[in-house]
């Protein structure tokens, strides 16, 4: 359903992503792994379109996405993002923030809207919290009213930018719950994150980055127990060592 072709991005003439080649099925969930700076965040921000690739494709749905305004907001609507640090609107309350895309693009009437958004909450114990503004959450709250809103719009692929890492554990285990009735539910997943856990518990394949290419690309048991690139060993070990 998504297959990205020769990716290059550059920031000014420093090369980020460099000549990236993957391609995924519907429904399934790929972890994205690699140190900090590889280019990990660059990549999902590209396959959305938040940043405009330097060269090559992304076919989504058949079509190269890439270069084709017109299809943008249809876009977003079908690839969601949810990121570190949430990004929820923080003059509108959890509700506002739900409905707030998918009534501006005429996608559902508010009422409706509200019900859907009504029903989510619901569905994670969290609709006390409905009419709270986001200052008033915890940090699992927050991310977990950011995945709704994603959830809203009937993605069929979100995107995860270490969804985790603002969080303390507790609060953690509350998102990755979310996230894993989401992976029954067989919405396709990019994910990204520093917490193995969550890479292991949830994905079904991984890809290892390191400055800017991929180096390994396997299913997720095959990356743990059977690596083969001397950096992607390098890098497993020393999360082994915290
Ligand atoms: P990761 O998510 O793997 O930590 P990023 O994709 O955030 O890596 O960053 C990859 C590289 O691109 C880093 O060297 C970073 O400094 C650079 N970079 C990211 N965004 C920008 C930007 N908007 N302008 C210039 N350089 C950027
Ligand atoms: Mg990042």
């Amino acid at each position: 359903m998504l297959e990205i072709k020769n990716l290059n991005k550059n920031f000014d003439n420093k090369k980020v992503l460099k000549n990236i080649n993957f391609k995924i099925d519907s429904g399934d969930i790929l972890g994205i792994i690699g140190p900090s700076g590889c280019g990990k965040s660059t990549l999902l921000r590209c396959i959305n379109l938040l940043e405009k690739p330097t060269s090559g494709q992304i076919i989504f749905e058949d079509k190269n996405i890439i270069n084709d305004n017109k299809i943008l907001t249809e876009l977003r609507k079908k690839i969601g993002m949810v990121f570190q640090q949430f990004n929820l609107f923080d003059h509108m309350n959890v509700l506002e923030n739900i409905i707030f895309a998918p009534v501006k693009l005429k996608l559902m009437n508010k009422e409706d809207a509200i019900k859907k958004a009504k029903n989510l909450l619901k569905s994670i114990d969290l609709e006390d919290i409905i009419y709270s503004y986001p200052h008033k959450l915890s940090g699992g709250q927050k991310q977990r009213v950011a995945i709704i809103r994603t959830l809203i719009m009937n993605p069929k692929i979100i995107l995860f930018d270490e969804p985790t890492s603002a969080l303390d554990p507790e609060m953690t285990q509350e998102v990755i719950n979310l996230m894993k009735k989401i992976a029954n539910e067989e919405i396709t997943m990019i994910v990204v994150s520093h917490e193995m856990s969550i890479i292991k518990g949830l994905c079904n394949k991984v890809i290892f980055m390191n400055d800017g290419k991929i180096i390994e690309e396997a299913q997720t048991k095959e990356i743990f127990e059977n690596p083969k690139d001397e950096r992607l060993k390098k890098f497993l070990s020393k999360l082994n060592d915290n």
